[in-house]
């Protein structure tokens, strides 16, 4: 009887150790309280809290999140979503504190540790205070080399200092993460970057590196329309309008929607090599192959006016109005033309009637990416900091609009046109 006695016995001290384990895992004993770990997350704050969150209800999340904390002091996640809360709402300071206090907590994991410092780097950067948040992604990357999202907080912290080298290294490395999907957009970005090292170098009257950047930036980047542009204008700056020339018509090859921002340089260069009459001809080419194309016609009315040709100018102005009757541009230089020629009654009736017809915008460069509008075009949006998203809304008279759209997207587009 004996030894089975203390088989037992051996046994029922054995389930009760694993039943004392079970509940240590599952509870905790915070301030005097046992706590219910797995409460925390169960608990209907928790799941209402993110409910909100996704809704955008940020005020909402926050209440309950902080609900849930209460039930779940420790809660890591919970935490570091609550910080992150207060930074979106711009309370950047409790964030801050309520990331710092995380970092002191015993036993974080190396993955934890490295979000906590991302977390608490994003709060730095929004606060204003750029050298901690980058000494914060530093350190994240020292934890974790890999850790894309600190990478790519670093670059545009970077980009925001005009740190375009560190920048470069920096997307290079995401580069070499990112998968091959990625990998063209990763291109152009340090495509970007190369160019804004040429523009330094050109500022600084470092006219070789200048050359040299512009065209790694375009080897990498086909459409990268700017090294283009500077590049021509190293040319011009050595005297060497033809090599200039020759840049900007393969810029105006590989990005036609573009070809407008090299027409002044162009016209006055192939003034410089005697031919007058290669600025027309590439406008007539331009507006041939894109009907909808409005400053070739511009540029080439201004041309034609300048050389006492008003009547085809005006023609091409009236042309210009109809695809795009927000430029200001035009409704000047036709006013302009129409008193040189003391306003003949016909002509003006017709500006009336075509204006008449059209809707008119405001600020008609769009980002592709975050829908931020401005009025020049700009190669970095600096909204979403993303680079080359920039589009330009097709203006088209109102009658057109309504027709090409379905019923639905043109109540849209009305509502916005009224906003806006
Ligand atoms: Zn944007």
């Amino acid at each position: 009887m004996q030894p089975y006695l203390l088989l037992l016995g051996v046994l029922i001290a054995l389930l009760v150790g694993l039943a004392a384990g079970k509940a240590w895992e599952r509870y905790k004993l915070v301030e005097g309280r046992w706590i219910d770990r797995r409460r925390g997350r169960q608990a209907p704050h928790f799941i209402l809290g993110l409910n909100y969150l996704v809704a955008n209800q940020v005020d909402e999340a926050i209440e309950e999140l902080e609900k849930a904390l209460k039930i779940d002091p420790g809660a890591l996640e919970v935490k570091l979503v609550l910080g992150n809360l207060y930074r979106e709402k711009g309370q950047v300071g409790r964030a801050i504190q309520e990331h710092q206090v995380l970092l002191q907590k015993p036993r974080l994991n190396r993955i934890e540790h490295a979000n906590v410092l991302l977390c608490l780097g994003l709060d730095y950067r929004r606060g204003g205070f750029i050298d901690r948040a980058a000494a914060a992604f530093a350190e994240v990357l020292k934890l974790d080399p890999e850790h894309e999202a600190a990478l790519v907080n670093l670059e545009k912290l970077q980009e925001e200092q005009h740190q375009w080298q560190e920048a470069y290294v920096t997307r290079q490395r995401l580069a070499s993460l990112v998968g091959a999907p990625d990998q063209p957009r990763s291109q152009a970005i340090l495509a970007f970057l190369e160019h804004e090292l040429g523009l330094q170098a050109l500022k600084q009257g470092q006219l070789d590196e200048a050359v040299l950047r512009f065209n790694s930036a375009i080897e990498q980047g086909r459409t990268v329309v700017p090294a283009y542009l500077h590049l021509g204008d190293v040319h011009m700056l050595r005297h060497d309008p033809n090599a200039a020339i020759k840049v900007w018509e393969t810029m105006i090859g590989v990005a036609p929607d573009r070809a407008y921002l090299a027409f002044d340089r162009l016209e006055r260069a192939y003034v410089t090599v005697g031919g007058g009459d290669r600025f027309a001809a590439l406008c007539r080419r331009l507006i041939s192959e894109t009907p909808r194309e409005w400053r070739a016609r511009a540029a080439l009315a201004a041309h034609l006016t300048s050389r006492g040709q008003t009547e085809p100018a005006i023609e091409l102005l009236f042309e210009a109005l109809e695809h795009n009757p927000h430029a200001l541009a035009i409704h000047q230089a036709l006013w302009n033309t129409l008193s040189t020629l003391d306003l003949p009654r016909t002509l003006v009736a017709r500006y009336i009637s075509i204006t008449r017809q059209s809707v008119f915008y405001l600020d008609p460069h769009v980002c592709t990416r975050c829908r931020y509008r401005s009025t020049e075009l700009l190669w970095q949006c600096p909204h979403c900091h993303e680079w080359n998203t920039f589009i330009e809304e097709r203006i088209t008279p109102a009658s057109d609009i309504e027709a090409e759209m379905p019923t639905t997207m043109s109540l849209a587009a009305g509502s916005e046109n009224g906003t806006s």
